[in-house]
């Protein structure tokens, strides 16, 4: 009989731990912007700063959130034509409004 109550109650916290995470998980959702690790794909990843972010995945965190003066600040993206890639990237994947962040290519 002791062996059968351990295992309901096992059962039972089992199912209401699975229930918290998974109420959690709906709770605390963060949505996140796909273009950011995109742009961080297109950047060299050499996350040498010179941009004057904490590195590439900052500096295309910029990028996406209108908060970088232009997509050519990356040194060692400029010899591989980035900047131009990222303006592409951004006019066929504008903001959720429907809105193209202005930044500058030069
Ligand atoms: S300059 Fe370019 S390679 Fe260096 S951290 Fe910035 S985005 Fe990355």
């Amino acid at each position: 009989m002791i062996i059968l109550w351990s295992v309901l109650i096992l059962a039972g916290l089992g199912i209401l731990f699975g229930l918290g995470l998974a109420i959690a998980e709906k709770v605390f959702y963060v949505k996140e912007d796909t273009r950011v690790e995109d742009i961080t794909k297109i950047l060299p990843n050499a996350n040498c700063g010179a941009c004057g972010f904490a590195g590439c995945h900052a500096y295309a965190e910029a990028i996406v959130n209108g908060e970088a003066e232009s997509c050519n600040m990356c040194k060692p993206g400029m010899k591989m034509n980035k900047a131009e890639e990222i303006r592409k990237y951004l006019d066929s994947h504008p903001n959720d409004d429907g809105t193209i962040n202005p930044i500058k290519v030069k």
